[in-house]
């Protein structure tokens, strides 16, 4: 919020000396104004798509420092019908623990998933109830809705209130960030992003990933699609073989998953 703040402020103190020269000593090409413009747009555009950058609201993104060699597993998108259980399955084989960012419409269709999360000692958090693909251009009282609406499903199914959130596609913005002050949610992120819904072959999703390995990452992952399944496999061996810890945000961060 400080940075997106402070941009606006930048770029408006320095319209003004352009507009105050413009006028009183020397003319400033119109270019000038537009290039000033176009840089304000150009940050804004990409703090709104890295959350990474704390642009709009602060978010925790990794553990910096992390002594005890903690990684992170996130899944965002699920429960998913035909993924979810098979990822549960080998998180228990290799005794890892890991944190999902589960849909609401999902979490309605499918409790038993949900239930079977947490009796395995998963964390749970909140991903929006639609994950519209224009979550990006709600105000702040529909992104409320959407995360009362998740946190008030889960509720009623495990008694939990949900205390993280992450924005579909990491993508922030001013409205997002007024919501999360009324809802209370903590934000989570990533510092590793798989493109594992993107990249179709899971040695490519897996070398990115392992490429990016350092003490108290957070991976973004889906429990979504097929590749998973070998990904996540060859990524718990790794972890496994360089005694890396697989824990939950709650660990990694030391915040409460649940209010
Ligand atoms: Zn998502």
């Amino acid at each position: 919020m400080i940075f997106f703040k402070n941009t606006n402020y930048t770029v408006v103190v320095l319209l003004i000396s352009l507009f105050i020269c413009d006028f009183y000593f020397t003319p400033i090409p119109a270019g000038i104004f537009l290039f000033l413009i176009a840089c304000w747009f150009l940050i804004t555009t990409l703090g709104s798509f890295n959350i990474k950058w704390n642009y709009h609201l602060k978010a925790f993104n990794g553990h910096k420092n992390n002594a005890k060699k903690q990684i992170a597993l996130t899944f965002d998108d699920g429960p998913n019908e035909k993924f979810t259980q098979q990822v549960l399955d080998l998180l228990k084989k290799h005794q890892a623990t890991a944190t999902f960012f589960c849909i609401g419409k999902n979490i309605e269709k499918h409790p038993e998933l949900v239930k079977s999360i947490l009796k395995d000692g998963h964390v749970i958090g909140n991903h929006t109830y639609s994950h519209s693909n224009f979550f990006g251009f709600y105000n702040a009282k529909k992104v409320i809705i959407e995360l009362e609406k998740t946190n008030a499903l889960v509720k009623s199914q495990t008694h939990k209130e949900l205390n993280y959130f992450r924005p579909p596609f990491g993508v922030t913005n001013p409205a997002i960030s007024k919501a999360i002050k009324h809802t209370k949610h903590t934000v989570f992120g990533w510092n590793i992003r798989s493109y594992d819904t993107v990249l179709k072959d899971d040695k490519k999703i897996t070398s990115r990933i392992l490429k990016r390995i350092s003490p108290g990452a957070i991976i973004l992952l889906h429990d979504t699609h097929d590749r998973i399944i070998p990904v996540l496999e060859q990524l718990l061996i790794f972890l496994q073989e360089n005694n890396y810890q697989t824990v939950s945000l709650e660990t990694l961060s030391d915040i409460k998953a649940y209010a």
